[in-house]
């Protein structure tokens, strides 16, 4: 089996990833905390510098090669914001219900809610190969919290052609049509190639 670390810590990423990552024949997904690793600043200023820096992070302590990705929540009338700082929009630590709380205050009376999720995944091999894949998904920021499964602000989400936001859909239905999706597919695809010609093996681990 060919052994990818997963570099988040983020327990919603994890569960749609190993769903979205199941499809790559031969491919071992090793997940936090059974690999431990440190958290990494992402002081980044785009999606793909913060998915590389992680990855390149988590890399250099555990040995492995590391699949990362950054994601986050461009809205049109803030200007693309919360974009990076998705996770930190109402400050730290973290918490997704301060962050839906404060997105809709910042949209209160706004008729324009064109929104966009973004996920850039960065796979980074240990001989210091690099890929980059990315997705995107359209829709639109509702007017109050709607739904109950999914993680960050998919209760205010609702994706273009649809009427549901992302947290009344099952993963199933989210991964179907997500940012993550798309962009995680795409990365299935360079797996598979590196697994098939043997760039991947399990020589890596310590
Ligand atoms: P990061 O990629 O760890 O910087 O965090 C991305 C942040 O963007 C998350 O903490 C969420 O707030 C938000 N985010 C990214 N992807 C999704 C998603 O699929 N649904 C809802 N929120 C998301």
């Amino acid at each position: 089996m060919s052994l990818i670390l997963l570099g988040t810590r983020n327990e919603g990423k994890m569960q749609e990833a190993k769903e979205l990552l199941a499809e790559v024949v031969g491919l071992e997904l090793l997940l936090f905390p059974a690999i431990a690793f440190s958290d990494v600043p992402e002081t980044g200023t785009t999606f793909l510098d913060n998915a590389v820096l992680k990855a390149k992070a988590i890399g250099r302590e555990t040995g492995l090669h590391v699949l990362s990705e950054d994601s986050g929540l461009e809205v049109h009338a803030l200007d693309g914001a919360p974009g990076v700082r998705s996770a930190r929009f109402a400050g730290e630590p973290s918490d997704a219900k301060r962050n839906n709380e404060l997105l809709l205050e910042k949209l209160l009376g706004v008729k324009d809610r064109r929104a966009r999720f973004i996920t850039v995944a960065v796979l980074c091999l240990q001989d210091g190969q690099v890929f980059a894949t990315s997705g995107t998904l359209p829709g639109k920021i509702g007017h109050a919290c709607l739904g109950s499964m999914g993680f960050g602000y998919d209760p205010l989400f609702i994706p273009d052609g649809t009427t549901r936001t992302l947290a009344q859909m099952t993963l199933d239905e989210k991964n179907m049509v997500s940012h993550r999706q798309k962009a995680l597919s795409r990365m299935c695809g360079i797996l598979q190639e590196l697994i098939r010609s043997g760039d991947i093996d399990s020589s890596a681990v310590q």
